[in-house]
């Protein structure tokens, strides 16, 4: 007998099995866009058994997973969760960001050289050209030899386009106003498929123009500020940030179909679409693995309107969870249960209200930048004699103009340091450094290696700035996000399903070591400059 199971095992293990037929069908990759890490143990008691706890229970948690450069916004992050690089490798450096060569402001994922599909607005004049590395799903396709598709869903174009790559078979997101469908680009294909006209004339976006209030009852919101407050941002044509909310009446002045977004709707229409993609496209029927992205935005646009400690936000989350919950009780369905991979993780984080967290005495604030800005350009005039050697200030870097500098004698470094130095004395800027330093000196730890993880040589500026903790230029309600401090940098990391198995860890993983994981269980090659490690301790 012995003999007998000592022959078996031997045989098991010499016949040639192929990596694929041991693989998930599907892997789904789930971005919920702006997500703090603290909203899964927030909101606990108020999610259900299958949703985020169903994750938690039958999968891995990393818990202390962080964004390793900054600026952490949404262009940046989904790109960086699916080439495990960062935007100095990945080029994907903000949403938008000002072009050196052509001289003005370009979009993450604006293409004007592609047309529309499915509309004939410009909103789909979109790729994922400047994103300059491959993505796990694109080395899934190469892998397969193109077998394994790629669809990637968001109702933000980004939050599609990015994670699915370059070689993806099609990426779909939402037009608003009074269109209410889920567009794409020539890019990926020349006409809408079937399922998704069906989808569209299914009137489904319609079906959640309708009241908004809290799922449960708003007394029981325990963990979350007053409704009525001074740090939230309105709704056109309602008086105060507070619930009900008639979406009909609200949809009129406030973008038509637009209107979703800023609502957990947005992320229902999100998941109805994301199942009409595994039926439409048959992802996750055969042994050769597929890959769906699915962005959650809502809570993003909710985040920057009612901040993250409002109402609004606790339903949000409270209502995303059982959208989870139908959306893993469908993969059970349509895949199978144990046939698929998962894993869940947010793009950035997002700070409190400074104006809440100046409420609790917490250093917090917002920058002048007017008065920064008249202060500058005498600066400017006063040194230079012209405020045109800067050409550009956005995303916390300054860009100047080359052949200025080179017209007026001036040597670059000199006028980089002079301006560092000028920039470090306003108020609430803690610290500058030169686009030199970024290229010359290697960081290894702390804010700087955040930045430099950060910065694109190409493509970056001349001037890098940093703002004290919780300091933001925005308005004075809702949250925004862009730091990288621990409220932006910390974001779940949640996997399960085949492959992984139950367990938490408080070990510190980075964003860029997802993909890694994703290709080692799949074991296929890392994308194409990916820097992080595989997260071995979360496989069976
Ligand atoms: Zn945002």
């Amino acid at each position: 007998m012995k003999y007998l199971i000592a022959l078996l095992l031997t045989v098991v293990f010499i016949l040639p099995i192929s990596a694929q037929e041991d693989n998930p069908k599907l892997v789904v990759g789930i971005v919920v866009d702006q997500m703090r890490y603290d909203y899964l143990t927030r909101f606990d008691k108020k999610f259900g058994e299958n949703g985020f706890k169903r994750m938690m229970r039958e999968g891995f948690n990393c818990k202390n997973n962080h964004f390793n450069y900054v600026p952490t916004y949404t262009g940046p992050g989904h790109a960086s969760i699916y080439t495990g690089t960062t935007p100095k490798y990945h080029g994907i450096i903000g949403n938008n960001w000002y072009d050196k060569d052509i001289k003005k402001m370009v979009y993450c994922a604006g293409d004007t050289t592609v047309s529309s599909v499915g509309t004939a607005a410009v909103s789909g004049l979109m790729s994922p050209h400047r994103m300059l590395t491959t993505t796990f799903a694109d080395e899934n396709r190469l892998f397969t030899q193109m077998r394994g598709k790629t669809i990637g869903v968001s109702i933000k174009d980004r939050g599609a386009i990015l994670p699915a790559g370059h070689s993806a078979n099609a990426a779909y997101w939402f037009q608003g106003g009074q269109e209410g469908n889920w567009i794409s680009s020539t890019f990926y294909m020349d006409e809408l498929p079937k399922w998704v006209n069906n989808f569209n004339n299914s009137k489904k976006a319609e079906s959640y123009i309708k009241d908004w209030n809290t799922f449960y009852d708003i007394d029981t919101y325990t963990e979350s500020g007053a409704d009525l407050n001074n740090f939230e941002g309105k709704f056109k044509g309602k008086e105060t940030a507070t619930f009900p909310y008639n979406l009909k009446a609200l949809s009129k002045k406030n973008g038509g179909f637009n209107i979703l977004k800023t609502t957990p709707y947005g992320n229902s229409l999100t998941a109805d679409f994301a199942l009409a993609a595994i039926d439409g496209e048959g992802l996750g029927q055969d042994n050769i693995t597929d890959v769906l992205t699915v962005s959650f935005s809502s809570t993003d646009y909710v985040g920057h309107k009612f901040g993250v400690n409002s109402k609004e936000i606790e339903d949000t989350y409270i209502r995303l969870d059982k959208d989870l919950e139908r959306f893993f009780a469908a993969l059970d369905e349509k895949v199978g249960k144990g046939e698929y991979v998962v894993f869940l993780t947010a793009d950035h984080g997002a700070i409190d209200v400074p104006a809440y967290l100046q409420s609790a005495k917490i250093p917090a604030g917002y920058l002048d930048n007017d008065v920064r800005k008249v202060l500058f350009q005498k600066f400017l005039t006063d040194t230079y004699g012209t405020t045109d050697i800067v050409e550009d200030i956005s995303n916390n870097q300054i860009f100047l103009n080359r052949d200025m500098i080179k017209a007026l004698d001036l040597d670059l470094d000199d006028v980089q340091e002079a301006i560092v130095n000028e920039q470090i004395a306003y108020p609430h800027i803690s610290k500058a450094y030169t686009a030199t330093t970024m290229a010359s000196v290697d960081f290894t730890e702390g804010i700087e290696a955040l930045l430099q993880k950060g910065y694109n040589q190409k493509r970056s500026g001349d001037i890098i700035l940093v703002n004290d903790p919780a300091y933001i230029s925005y308005g004075k309600t809702g949250s925004t996000h862009g730091s990288g401090l621990n409220y932006d940098t910390h974001v779940p990391l949640l996997f399960f399903g085949k492959g992984i198995k139950q367990g938490h860890t408080y070990k510190k993983t980075e964003i860029t070591d997802i993909a890694p994981t994703i290709s080692a269980l799949l074991g296929i090659s890392f994308p194409n400059f990916a820097i992080g490690q595989p997260l071995e301790f979360v496989f069976n």
